[in-house]
């Protein structure tokens, strides 16, 4: 479709870009249903980030993404939250409505969805175990908790960020039962076996270190665990295959990936996203 004057505005936000596959993916998806978007990488570095939402207003943004490292410092920028992005206090997609902008975070719904609806497994009442303490533990963990997640094991290598998350849970979702650790080999073994579903959100056997050894070893593992990788570029980590030849079922960050932005999607133009073209796009761009 051309862009026209009528066109509407899409972007991404985050500091490198090169490596983005969500204008691929919405572009094809607007295309797919004749919607008149387009969907722009921009590469803002920190202290140009105020500046960057400004700019989205005064330029007349339907909305746009923010990926890293921008995903918790918009927030003070923001004119509300969704309460879910406040919880997790962290925001990915941003919507422009008349000048005000409302920040969301699609990641951790993203994420859930997938499971429940790729992995077939429902969180609600699950022991779950989360290595790594990053912003995307941070957003799978406390989605988790406001999904009914029974109790959230998080291991990471400085019990300081593992305390941080569960501190944050503890505040918005007070029932859940957490514990934190670090990832040493006696400690990760016992929550791994006692899971009943494990998430691996470090970047651990990511391209381009496909071979590097999972941070779970195959003999941990056990055949009613869902085991997911956050990481989608290989689609079938290291981890996912060892858990896949032991018939555990497992879950790609792929979906993740699809999920977050179909949710975006929904915000920004509030018709259904084509989920079947964006997983298309994105396979065909990962080359799986
Ligand atoms: P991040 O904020 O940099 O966090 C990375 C986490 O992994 C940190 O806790 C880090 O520990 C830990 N870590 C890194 N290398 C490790 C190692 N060798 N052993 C143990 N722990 C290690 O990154 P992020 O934004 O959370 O992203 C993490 C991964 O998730 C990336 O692979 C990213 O591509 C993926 N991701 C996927 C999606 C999706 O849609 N599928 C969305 C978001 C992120 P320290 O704090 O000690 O450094």
């Amino acid at each position: 479709m051309p862009v026209t004057g009528k066109t509407r505005l899409i972007g991404i936000i985050g500091d490198p870009i090169e490596h983005t596959l969500s204008p691929v993916m919405h572009n094809a998806a607007f295309a797919h249903l004749g919607l008149d978007y387009i969907y722009i990488p921009f590469r803002v570095a920190r202290e140009d980030l105020a500046v960057a939402l400004a700019g989205i207003k005064a330029l007349g943004f339907t909305g746009v993404n923010v990926t890293i490292p921008h995903k918790e410092a918009v927030l003070p920028l923001l004119d509300e939250l969704v309460p879910e992005a406040e919880v997790i206090g962290a925001v990915n997609t941003i919507h422009n409505v008349g000048g005000r902008l409302y920040g969301y975070n699609t990641d951790g719904p993203g994420f859930v969805s997938s499971l429940k609806e790729e992995g077939g497994c429902d969180p609600a009442g699950k022991r779950v175990t989360i290595l790594g303490t990053g912003g995307a533990a941070r957003a799978v963990a406390l989605q988790l908790a406001l999904a009914g997640a029974a109790h959230i094991i998080i291991l990471g290598r400085r019990l300081e960020k593992a305390e941080a998350i569960k501190d944050a849970i503890k505040l918005g979702v007070p029932d859940c039962q957490v514990t934190t650790g670090l990832i040493g080999k006696g400690e990760l073994a016992k929550h791994v076996q006692q899971a009943q579903v494990l998430i691996d959100t470090t970047p651990v056997g990511m391209y381009p270190r496909v071979e590097d050894e999972p941070l779970v070893g195959r003999e941990m593992l056990h055949r009613d665990l869902v085991v997911c990788d956050l990481v989608y570029n290989p689609v079938q980590t290291l981890l996912l295959q060892e858990a896949e030849a032991l018939g555990c079922r497992t879950l790609s960050g792929l979906e993740m990936l699809v999920r977050q932005g179909a949710l975006a999607f929904k915000i920004w133009t509030g018709r259904e996203p084509p989920l079947e073209i964006m997983r298309k796009v994105v396979r065909e761009k990962l080359a799986v």
